[in-house]
């Protein structure tokens, strides 16, 4: 056999692996630090927070609490604790929900493409976890990001300093 075709045969299987570009491969390869059961995370979040971090949910607009809530301090994820954003980055969207122009970095959210409902969304989790926190936008304020990380409030808690 000419080494060509058996070169042909070795990777075509391999190119075919690597080129499916679907989400739920990379959710599964994705391994995040905080792991637990459905069970367990139905005993440290209320209804509303396994809605929204774990099934992907969204909260109603204008509905929580750090929606117009603007107190020094840092806000972390509801499910694990990891801090996620300051204060110093949030602004008023307009949206309905909190709204900030950065995480504290870029390790402490994942971002994944969001194809639903008709949308093209990127997606982003907490990169301890892997809760649902929110989405981010390209229309944030101009003067520092210009992106929009647009959270549901149930996903946070705060922590004044
Ligand atoms: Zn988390």
């Amino acid at each position: 056999m000419k080494p060509s075709i058996l070169a042909a045969i070795i990777l075509s299987p391999l190119l075919a692996f690597c080129q499916q570009p679907n989400k739920q491969n990379q959710m599964k390869d994705k391994a995040f630090p905080v792991q637990k059961s459905e069970k367990e995370w139905k005993e440290i979040l209320d209804s509303d927070q396994f809605r929204v971090l774990r099934l992907k949910g969204t909260e109603r607009p204008h509905t929580s609490e750090y929606n117009m809530h603007y107190e020094d301090g840092i806000y972390s994820c509801a499910g694990c604790k990891a801090p996620l954003f300051a204060s110093d980055s949030k602004f008023d969207a307009h949206c309905g929900w909190p709204s900030f122009d950065k995480p504290v970095s870029d390790t402490v959210v994942v971002e994944v493409p969001d194809n639903s409902h008709g949308m093209r969304r990127t997606e982003i989790l907490c990169a301890n976890c892997g809760g649902h926190l929110g989405h981010v936008f390209p229309d944030g304020p101009k003067e520092t990001t210009g992106m929009r990380y647009c959270i549901n409030g149930v996903a946070l808690d705060f922590e004044d300093r």
